[in-house]
């Protein structure tokens, strides 16, 4: 500490400290980057965990914090998602771990979402390779033919078994898809009315099932 302590040196001293200790971290964490062709030769330029992205960072198999092992045995290429999903979490070794990282991402990979555009809803993956419009709309877009698939006739059909009138929301997107800026809101009240006009125009039963 300096000799003269007043209020304002104190906080400049700490802010000094701090800085110090931040490069510290910073010079002990990136020591191990020198390891990055050496790990690419020997588990190759794909993630170590899913083996489908490019590796674009080193994970250490057991976390930095847990006992700040450093050595190369502790180190893989691994993507940026699969470095994040098991982020400090300690495994018994390194195949747990990637069971771990792959449960996960299949857990993400079949979210529910729902079409920006009709909002339909549909498995982000398996009927569609984004999470922002369904198989119908992304086709449209991009001249695909993901609406054409199997798997995505069979989620329509089961769609409709369950009661989802799903013309209404082809008419949405017939009647919003050339206007620009529409808010998420305004699409939900035009189908709202298309749900109204299958339903006996009831809107608020229209409301309640959209809402439900
Ligand atoms: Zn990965
Ligand atoms: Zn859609």
């Amino acid at each position: 500490m300096p000799r003269c302590v007043t209020k304002q040196n104190t906080s400049m001293w700490q802010a000094a400290e701090y800085i110090k200790v931040i490069k510290l971290k910073i010079c002990r964490n990136m020591s191990y980057r020198k390891y990055w062709n050496e790990l690419v030769d020997i588990h190759g330029a794909r993630c170590y965990y899913c083996h489908k992205e490019p590796a674009t960072t080193i994970d250490h198999v057991i976390p930095y914090d847990w006992d700040e092992d450093n050595n190369f045995n502790n180190l893989v290429p691994s993507c940026n998602l699969c470095n994040r999903l098991a982020s400090d979490m300690v495994f018994e070794d390194v195949e747990q771990k990637r069971r771990y990282i792959l449960t996960q991402r299949r857990k993400r990979s079949n979210q529910i979402v729902i079409c920006t555009e009709c909002l339909i809803p549909y498995t982000y993956r398996v009927h569609c390779p984004t999470m922002f419009i369904c198989a119908e709309c992304y086709d449209i877009e991009y001249g695909t033919e993901y609406s054409k698939s199997n798997v995505w006739k069979t989620w329509i059909s089961q769609l409709s078994a369950a009661g989802i009138p799903i013309e209404a929301h082809r008419k949405v997107r017939e009647k919003l898809l050339k206007i620009k800026n529409i808010t998420i809101d305004v699409k939900v009240e035009t189908l709202i009315d298309e749900y109204a006009f299958i339903f006996n125009n009831d809107p608020n039963f229209a409301r309640m099932l959209i809402y439900s």
